[in-house]
């Protein structure tokens, strides 16, 4: 008989590479049980991670020591904060990365995750004895005991990929799909409901024509989405911009009826918010051009990824309209763009944990749950992870809630409403988010991950650091200050009503710039710069953040009272 685990992950991708190494973190012996080796970590779609809303999940992946922060770090070849220009609440870290580099720094930081292996087999079916989990059963029919198993299969069951008339079954281009998996699903009788999504052609960067392309630099000094990694190392590249044309918009009316999903050979909802070139023609008549972001898909790759363009209309359609795009009338196709539907689960058959409430010690994380996106994913993950190793520890099961974190919001949104289209995190899904920004998501939930046993020594040392430093300084800027007379000694002028202000105040005051606060203050300018950050950020907006503590406060007295139906 195989040797037994505490948890096994079924899954190579964004949810299974965070959830197998949250449970080992936790100190599960763990399994990753996936299709290919080589595929650990690979991203199906766009080459970038983060982005608004997605940007703040993976600062708090990072926050609860995940892998997709420092492997974008590791990976990006050009950053953007997304709204630096808006409010901070609503920033978004984006990274464009090198596909490859991504998938050797996840699977590095997996390899140095001790009580963590790694081995390729496709998993068909799964033991479940009076909806108690026992085992997960390989195609080959070796029988692996697990105390929990996450399953994180991503687009794969029952995948069909759909390029115009012709369809075949895959999870993603060159990969079989998942079916066996999905008919044991079907057999415990869970909610099973089919949604698609898609991708663009890839082209060959040597056969655009870029000159007179607007560039779309990276940011000079990027932003990393860790707070482990002091700073980027790779290579820094720009994208270019073009667009589609009317030319572009008649070939693609023209074959509307060819599109797998205009066809009507689709029947899934697809992402509203990551439409097709087809969605984008149709529903918007008036827009003579949609902009195309020309992504190169690594340093020494000559794949670009035309982001804005995803198709699932015939390779030869494909092919004509890409000619009627600026730069891109000799443009080589490498791969044609296609749609891919599959199986997802309800979400709501999951429990806060993310453990199906049919069956003890099942877990399910990711595009499985009826999400979109790598982050999405990822988060999921992480949560399934650490839940799945307490239930195999025997500890009671953790939750995050909506006041928290955006992962909360996500969960919370996935198990209590479902899902009736693939679902995509937005700033604007979060009630309270300017409380939960990108910047302060370490403090937000790194001493949580500490209790819950998930964070790892070096990043609990440096996070130590980080917070008490914080305190350090609020206390100092709460303590110190003076009156308008005071004030205007040290080169800082304030209304004359005789009030004594204090630093935090200043820092927040709108009329007083940073700088003169900073002359006045020196000890501010040896303050490090995150923590100054956040100094500054919660000074600026401690008044709404306090009414906000008090709406937080409302809302988890109206959940204490439905707390009665937690997982475990
Ligand atoms: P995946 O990354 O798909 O990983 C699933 C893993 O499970 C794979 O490694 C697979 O080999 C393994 N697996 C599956 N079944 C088994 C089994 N039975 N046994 C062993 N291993 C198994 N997201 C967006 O945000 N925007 C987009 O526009 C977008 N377009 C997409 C287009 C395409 C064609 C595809 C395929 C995906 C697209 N995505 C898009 C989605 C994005 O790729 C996913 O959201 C993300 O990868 C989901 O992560 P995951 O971990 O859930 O699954």
């Amino acid at each position: 008989m195989a040797r037994s685990y505490d948890v096994v992950v079924v899954g190579g991708g964004h949810a299974g590479c965070e959830a197998a190494a949250a449970a080992a973190r936790m100190g599960a012996r763990t399994l990753l049980l996936t299709h290919r080796l080589e595929t650990i970590g690979e991203m199906s779609c766009n080459p970038s991670i983060g982005g608004i809303g997605k940007g703040h999940l993976v600062r708090e992946i990072d926050a609860l020591d995940g892998l997709m922060g420092r492997a974008a770090d590791m990976a990006g070849i050009h950053f953007k904060l997304l709204n630096r220009s808006k409010g901070p609440a609503v920033r978004g870290p984006r990274a464009q990365a090198d596909r490859a580099l991504y998938r050797r720094a996840v699977r590095r930081l997996l390899d140095d995750t001790p009580g963590l292996e790694l081995r390729a087999a496709a998993v068909e079916d799964l033991e479940i004895l009076q909806g108690q989990l026992l085992a997960v059963i390989c195609a080959d029919g070796t029988r692996i005991p697990a105390g929990a198993a996450v399953l994180t299969t991503g687009t794969f069951l029952r995948g069909v990929i759909h390029i115009g008339e012709q369809q075949s079954p895959a999870g993603r281009v060159g990969d079989a799909p998942s079916i066996g998996l999905a008919r044991t699903l079907e057999r415990l009788a869970l909610p099973l409901a089919r949604l698609k999504t898609g991708t663009p052609p890839r082209l060959d960067r040597r056969t655009i024509d870029w000159d007179g392309l607007q560039k779309d630099p990276s940011d000079t000094e990027p932003e990393p989405f860790s707070t482990l990694t002091d700073r980027i190392e790779n290579r820094l590249i720009s994208c270019r911009v073009t667009a589609t044309t009317p030319d572009t918009h008649a070939i693609i009316r023209a074959n509307l009826h060819r599109s797998a999903v205009y066809g009507g050979r689709i029947a899934g909802p697809g992402p509203r918010y990551c439409p097709s070139i087809e969605d984008k023609v149709v529903r918007f008549t008036n827009r003579e051009g949609h902009n195309i972001f020309l992504e190169p898909e690594g340093l020494d790759d000559t794949t670009v990824y035309p982001n804005g363009i995803s198709t699932s209309l015939p390779a030869e359609v494909q092919q004509e309209f890409l000619a009627t795009i600026p730069g891109l009338e000799h443009v080589r196709m490498i791969r044609p763009g296609y749609a891919v539907e599959y199986d997802h689960v309800e979400p709501r058959a999951l429990s806060s944990s993310l453990e199906l409430k049919a069956a003890q010690g099942l877990f399910l994380a990711g595009q499985i749950n009826g999400t979109t996106g790598y982050e999405e994913a990822a988060a999921q993950g992480l949560l399934a992870g650490v839940n799945a190793a307490r239930r195999a520890a025997g500890t009671p099961g953790i939750r995050v809630d909506r006041a928290e974190s955006y992962i909360g919001v996500m969960v919370d949104d996935l198990t209590t409403l479902g899902v009736t289209e693939p679902y995509r995190m937005f700033t604007s899904r979060a009630e309270f988010r300017l409380s939960l920004r990108a910047d302060n998501a370490d403090l937000r939930l790194t001493r949580k991950g500490m209790e819950w046993g998930c964070i790892g020594t070096s990043r609990a040392e440096r996070f130590c650091v980080h917070e008490s430093a914080v305190g350090q300084a609020t206390d100092r800027a709460r303590a110190e200050g003076g009156t308008p007379a005071e004030l205007a000694r040290r080169g800082i002028v304030v209304r004359a009503d005789g009030k004594w202000r204090s630093v935090h105040e200043l820092l927040g005051h709108v009329g007083v710039a940073e700088e003169s606060v900073a002359a006045a203050f020196p000890w501010l300018r040896q303050v490090p710069p995150r923590v100054l950050v956040q100094l500054q950020t919660e000074a600026r907006y401690a008044g709404y953040l306090h009414r906000q503590s008090a709406e937080v406060r409302d809302y988890r007295r109206e959940l204490a009272v439905a707390l009665d139906d937690v997982a475990f």
